[in-house]
């Protein structure tokens, strides 16, 4: 087996080498390690130099960090991602959060911050990784003109909410990450089940806690098992989320 987790934050396990020894076992081959902030960019480089085969770097800095940061911090962060890009596999965690930014001045500055770094990505070819909460349809329509205007491939992590706005990144070519919550909710199983098969890939947003335990790379797999078991038209098999997961980060 040979599966990639598609949004990872593995510089927030406490023992490294047991998550990936624990991952491989698992059939998880390579992750996508999404930072968030400069600290987490810095770490995520050290862990590609580190693990080369395991990890797959992915910089930015998440729109929730964006909110906090001063105008000498942004500028810092953004110039390290600049300098940095052509060594990642994509850009992200990006996105918008407007369960932080409740004011119009603070959804300007993500939108903003968001915007500057879909512009990295452009430039150095790279496709996105993007964060959404409480401003589903906002991404998703950032993620749809990003692909059209540049042809790179956008993936929208934890998004499967809504069937209507699934309709819509399914037409857009828009990609959908999967994780661990269809593990324990129906409901998610369901909605995942709306994404088209050529644009799902699984994830696991290690160290995100579900029944108070926290998850970690290895169980993309049991994501993975998941949803090929119960898939409604069988159309689902590793392979293709392998496949999957392999066009999106593809270069061009
Ligand atoms: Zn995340």
């Amino acid at each position: 087996m040979n599966l990639i987790d598609s949004h990872c934050h593995l510089y927030s396990v406490s023992n490294v080498k047991d998550a990936i020894l624990h991952a491989r076992d698992a059939g998880v081959t390579k992750v996508v390690v999404v930072s968030e902030n400069l600290q987490t960019m810095e770490q995520t480089l050290k862990l590609r130099d580190n693990f080369p085969e395991f990890v797959l770097p992915a910089l930015g800095i998440h729109p929730v960090d964006v909110l906090y940061m001063s105008q000498d911090e942004w500028g810092k962060a953004l110039s390290f991602l600049k300098i940095h890009a052509n060594e990642a596999s994509c850009i992200g965690e990006i996105g918008l959060d407007y369960k932080h930014a409740t004011t119009e001045k603070e959804k300007e500055k993500q939108r903003k911050a968001l915007r500057a770094q879909m512009e990295v990505a452009a430039e150095n070819h790279l496709p996105v990784n993007l964060h959404s909460r409480r401003a589903l349809r906002q991404t998703m329509e950032e993620a749809i003109a990003f692909h059209r205007e540049t042809g790179l491939p956008a993936l929208l992590h934890w998004f499967a909410h809504s069937w209507k706005l699934l309709r819509r990144t399914n037409q857009e070519d828009i990609f959908v990450s999967v994780g661990p919550s269809i593990l324990f909710s129906e409901e998610a199983l369901k909605l995942a089940f709306a994404i088209d098969p050529q644009l799902i890939l699984v994830e696991t947003d290690t160290p995100v806690a579900f029944k108070g335990k926290p998850s970690n790379p290895a169980w993309a797999a049991e994501v993975a098992e998941k949803l090929i078991t119960n898939h409604p038209e069988k159309q689902l098999t590793k392979e293709k989320l392998f496949d999957n997961a392999q066009r999106y980060l593809k270069k061009p």
